[in-house]
């Protein structure tokens, strides 16, 4: 029999927006807010970070500029009081932060959904999309549809803000500088526990753990550690000896590994002509929590640049490389915070995962 075709449609837009997690939303409410047309290309399930994330108390700001911070105080995504730490001695330290030094913890879930009905509301088009390709010229978006077979965007200029797993081929993407190869292990445990409310990371020698109570009363319990050593030493032996090593509240636990992710922090740089934002090109290593932040602050970047294309002042590709320059920017100063705040932990100097690290230079040429 033969095979029905489907015509894509075309679209025409001024901004053509792939992927509407926090960037991707942020970037469309900024460019439908100032009268742009926009058109938001959501795919849902292909995030790589945790169910809860916590930004530090000076993401305010970055919260506050995007409009974020109306949809963090709407959903009541306050940081714990409770805060406690194991690094470079181990002595659990428990610190109760006065309001203002709590920060913030947004369950991923409702909070990408707010911004993206805040993008929906400034005037953006959220358009469900299967596959996505994009054409050399940075001018066209071919979205595959579920129900409605093909559409093209036709695009003055388009953002890719598809996140940590963005395959290179969608926009030519080479990376440029990585740290080692860092994976989350993680499991959701419900405990009873003096510390079931605290915040805590640890340093243990397999790398280390964060402790994450979560809005429904349950835990999640992270081990962030070397890529090289889970795939020589195995899975459950290194996870079962980094819970073995802790002080802190991890100590106690007797639970499998229920997921793993990758946690690299990555410099990514396009050579298409188009604007990368958020993940895709700029990850950061967890230990910093400032995934979010950034993500929100290099799409308010991404949409200016994008502006200043649709309303003539930049080229295209000169937009492109002043988008790239802020990212390698950012990605450099938060690698030296890093590098000083892993270079702090000096039990475990011979241990893979701190060795890998601690063998960085602070500030390396680029
Ligand atoms: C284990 C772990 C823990 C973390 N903890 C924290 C933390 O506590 N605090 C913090 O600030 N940061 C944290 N981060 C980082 C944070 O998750 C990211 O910085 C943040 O999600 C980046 O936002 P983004 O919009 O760039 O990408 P994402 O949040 O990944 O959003 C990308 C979006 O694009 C969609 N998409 C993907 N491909 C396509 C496609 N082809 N077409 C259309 N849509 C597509 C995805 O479904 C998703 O909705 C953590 C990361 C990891 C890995």
């Amino acid at each position: 029999m033969e095979k029905v075709r489907h015509t894509p449609r075309n679209v025409s837009v001024d901004v053509a927006v792939i992927g509407a997690g926090p960037a991707g939303a942020t970037a469309s409410a900024a460019l439908a807010g100032a009268g742009l047309k926009v058109a938001l290309l959501h795919r849902d399930g292909v995030r790589a970070g945790a169910a809860e994330e916590t930004l530090v108390p000076a993401a305010r700001r970055v919260l506050e500029r995007s409009g974020a911070l109306e949809c963090v105080e709407k959903l009541g995504f306050h940081g714990r009081a409770l805060h406690a730490s194991v690094w470079s001695e181990p002595v659990l330290r428990v610190r109760d932060e006065r309001e203002q030094e709590r920060g913030f913890q947004v369950e991923r879930r409702a909070f990408d959904a707010a911004l993206r009905e805040r993008a929906t509301q400034a005037g953006a088009q959220l358009v469900e999309v299967g596959q996505v390709g994009i054409d050399d010229r940075g001018h066209e978006v071919r979205a595959r549809t579920a129900d409605a077979g093909e559409f093209v965007f036709e695009a003055r200029a388009i953002i890719v803000a598809t996140g940590r797993a963005t395959p290179d081929s969608l926009a030519r993407l080479a990376t440029v500088v990585e740290l080692p190869a860092t994976l989350a292990l993680s499991t959701t445990l419900s405990v009873q526990h003096a510390l079931a409310q605290t915040n805590a990371i640890e340093a243990v020698r397999e790398g280390w753990l964060w402790w994450l109570p979560l809005a429904d009363g349950r835990v999640e319990l992270t081990l962030f550690c070397d890529r090289e050593e889970e795939r020589s030493v195995g899975r459950e032996a290194l996870w079962a000896a980094a819970l073995g090593g802790a002080v802190g509240p991890a100590r106690d636990v007797q639970a499998r590994v229920e997921r793993g992710t990758l946690a690299t922090a990555r410099l990514r740089a396009s050579s298409a002509p188009v604007l990368v934002c958020g993940d895709a090109s700029c990850a950061l290593d967890p230990l910093s929590s400032q995934g979010l932040e950034t993500a929100l602050a290099s799409a308010q970047h991404a949409a200016h640049c994008a502006r200043s294309v649709v309303e003539g002042r930049s080229e295209l590709g000169f937009a492109a490389l002043e988008r790239r320059a802020w990212d390698a920017r950012l990605w450099y100063a938060h690698r030296r915070q890093t590098v000083e705040f892993l270079r702090s932990e000096r039990r475990f100097v011979d241990a893979p995962f701190w060795r890998a690290r601690q063998a960085l230079e602070s500030t390396p040429p680029h």
